[in-house]
């Protein structure tokens, strides 16, 4: 096989039984379930199952948990799961499967104690010190589901597992997934994937029987709030572009709730955590004179209009986020997280010694999980307890695993008796044949967050062991030459390479735009026309047709991106897949016809929720070849009663 050159890569192709696409919480999950089964299928089939993980960065550090945690928020401990059903439905405003989070709340402690297993220290009540969850350890809880850690190693240890269940040598970094390809003889299936090196000059084809796709939510599809001298900073990881849902689409799997999204009041600037804040320290936010808003009788007259939903016991994300937007459209801004009195409160019991100790942690709960935000601090001359710090909303994001739910539609466990199109077979196989997912890739659900979307990395990973082995003479064919998937991928190549000359500067030529300018011009769409902070949210149906004519455009024009190196051939795919998911957002946010995630975003022309019409999952599917989305509903039901 000849060497790679930029414009001319090599091309390695592989046969597997089953490829794992990302290296998140997810993918760690399913290659640590795997491991055994690999061995177990040859007393079945004679032959170890080939599994191949393929990341687009370097497992120990890569995903939404790369820069470590504080917190793992979600384990049940002595909680009921329907409770925890509950809790999740009622924080994404009724609109949830209830038996994926039941599913996934009697599962997910599991993962908690194998971390634990692994060396992550996880905060233990006084007297439990040294005595793991297992033993009865009982942890130190900053909530009712969430326990405190010491984390900023999280990722690097989970990683490590899963290298050393799976083994490195089926491990494959810095591969940037482009494309699934789906199966010559039978199109509601996939059969392969494409992508390419981020470091070397190589084009990866591979074909599998069954494929777990966990690539994360979707970051910078809209403007963030940080641009100019802070363009790169943003609460979501900057890595994950969509990947997940913008291949699902493309393969054909049936997408849900597409129109969520998370908008997180966060510090503002370094976009730091406030769980720890609220939660532990006890802190509250406060408006720019002094008053604990969200406790205002005017404020809990706001919510009435959002009945039952404000009635749930913590009032729901989006709903704190309508709150703040009120007070800040009122006039009453900047708003502060009071950290001066929360730690003032909690000193007026301790020892000199107890509050150093006390600062260190407020300190520390940056430095474990968001170090820029200690960095604004440090630069600001903030000290947490002498000057309060401001909060604000960010830019909208999309994912299925924090608080939010959108994603792809999956088949659920088939003993919570929920309806009979809610599972078909597989557990977490996607409505395409041999197409799974999990984490922030599973729809109508959230709220898992890092412990649960390894959970459900794990139970997707059975599932697919189970599908690879009921299909395990199935021979994978590609619908497309392989030829023509390189020649795809490498079109932002040739683009450079044929123009390049034409002009003396290298970014300023008529027949190419850099990845960087066009990204720009899709998060310029989205900030003003559908609901980004531009327009504090607000959007309406005139507003998204503009945009959907200036997406259409920008589509065309995306054919003509350059990619002046690897890097940027990178930065073009990941625009790719943001401008398809971008879409899918679009399309979802017009057909619903209410404003039903208040705080995330308002459609003013429909700026009520109404439960009569509209308490339905919103689904959809794209047809790759007419370039056309269908957008359709499906009943919700509750498997669990709700409080309201
Ligand atoms: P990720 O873990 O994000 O993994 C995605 C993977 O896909 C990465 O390995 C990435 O490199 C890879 N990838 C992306 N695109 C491609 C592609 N095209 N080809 C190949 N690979 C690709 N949870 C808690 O429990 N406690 C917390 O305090 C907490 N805080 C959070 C704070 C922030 C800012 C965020 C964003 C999340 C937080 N979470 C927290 C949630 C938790 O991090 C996520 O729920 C979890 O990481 C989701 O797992 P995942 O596998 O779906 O995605």
């Amino acid at each position: 096989m000849s060497e790679g050159t930029f414009g001319n890569p090599e091309i390695v192709q592989e046969e597997v039984d089953i490829l794992i696409i990302g290296g998140g919480m997810a993918a760690c999950g399913a290659a640590y379930e795997i491991g055994p089964w690999i061995e177990a299928a040859k007393e079945k089939i004679g032959r170890e199952l080939k599994v191949k993980l393929v990341d687009k960065a370097a497992l120990s550090r890569s995903g939404a948990v790369a820069q470590g945690l504080s917190a793992i928020n979600t384990y049940l401990g002595e909680n009921d799961p329907a409770d925890y059903a509950r809790m999740v439905s009622n924080d994404l405003m009724g609109i949830t499967r209830d038996d994926l989070t039941y599913d996934l709340g009697r599962h997910v402690d599991d993962s908690v104690h194998l971390f634990e297993e692994w060396g992550l220290p996880i905060w233990k009540q006084p007297g439990d010190e040294g005595k793991k969850l297992v033993e009865g350890g009982k942890p130190v809880r900053s909530g009712r589901w969430q326990i405190m850690i010491n984390g900023e190693s999280y990722k690097w240890i989970v990683a490590e597992a899963a290298k050393k269940a799976l083994g490195m040598e089926r491990i494959q970094e810095r591969v940037f997934i482009v494309k699934l390809v789906n199966d010559k003889n039978d199109p509601n299936r996939v059969a392969g994937a494409v992508g390419f090196s981020v470091r070397e000059h190589k084009v990866f084809v591979y074909k599998f029987k069954a494929c777990l796709l966990v690539c994360g939510g979707a970051v910078n599809i809209f403007r963030p709030r940080s641009v100019g001298e802070g363009t790169g900073r943003a609460w979501y990881p900057v890595w994950n572009a969509g990947s997940t849902y913008a291949m699902a689409a493309e393969a054909g799997a049936e997408l849900t709730m597409m129109e969520n999204r998370f908008v997180p009041a966060r510090f503002k600037d370094g976009y730091g955590p406030v769980g720890a804040w609220f939660l532990l320290f006890k802190s509250k936010a406060i408006n720019a004179y002094g008053e604990e808003y969200l406790s205002k009788p005017e404020a809990q007259q706001l919510l009435e209009a959002y009945a039952p939903y404000n009635k749930a016991q913590v009032t729901p994300t989006c709903l704190r986020n309508h709150v703040m937007l009120n007070e800040m459209l009122e006039g009453r801004g900047p708003i502060y997280m009071d950290t001066v009195t929360a730690l003032g409160k909690l000193a007026e019991t301790m020892t000199p010694k107890e509050i150093k100790h006390l600062e260190a942690e407020a300190w520390e709960d940056f430095l474990d999980m968001c170090i820029g935000q200690a960095g604004v601090w440090a630069g600001e001359n903030i000290e947490p307890e002498k000057k309060n710090s401001e909060l604000m909303p960010t830019e909208p994001y999309l994912l299925g695993s924090h608080s939010g739910c959108c994603g792809i539609w999956v088949s659920g466990p088939e003993d919570v008796g929920a309806p009979d199109d809610w599972h078909w077979g597989y557990r977490s196989m996607t409505t395409v044949k041999g197409l799974f997912t999990a984490g922030d890739g599973v729809g109508a659900s959230g709220h898992k967050f890092s412990s649960g979307s390894h959970a459900e990395g794990r139970i997707a990973a059975k599932g697919m062991v189970k599908f690879v082995l009921d299909n395990i003479d199935w021979q994978p064919e590609l619908d497309t030459p392989v030829e023509e998937l390189v020649e795809e991928i490498y079109r932002p190549v040739r683009n450079f390479l044929e123009h390049k000359d034409y002009t003396t500067a290298i970014d300023v030529n008529p027949h190419y735009i850099t990845p960087k300018m066009l990204q720009f011009r899709l998060q310029k769409i989205m900030d003003e026309y559908v609901g980004g902070v531009a327009t504090y949210y607000r959007t309406n149906e005139k507003m998204l047709e503009v945009a959907e004519q200036k997406l259409e455009m920008l589509k065309e024009d995306a054919l003509k991106m350059r990619a002046k190196d690897l890097h940027e051939l990178l930065r073009a795919w990941e625009n790719y897949h943001r401008i398809l998911t971008s879409e899918a957002h679009l399309k979802h946010v017009k057909f619903r016809k209410e404003s039903r995630y208040p705080g995330f975003y308002y459609r003013m022309d429909y700026n009520f929720i109404d439960d009569e019409n509209w308490k339905v999952f919103v689904n959809s599917t794209y047809d790759r070849k007419t370039k056309e989305w269908k957008v359709f509903t499906r009943p919700h039901v509750d498997l669990v009663e709700k409080w309201n």
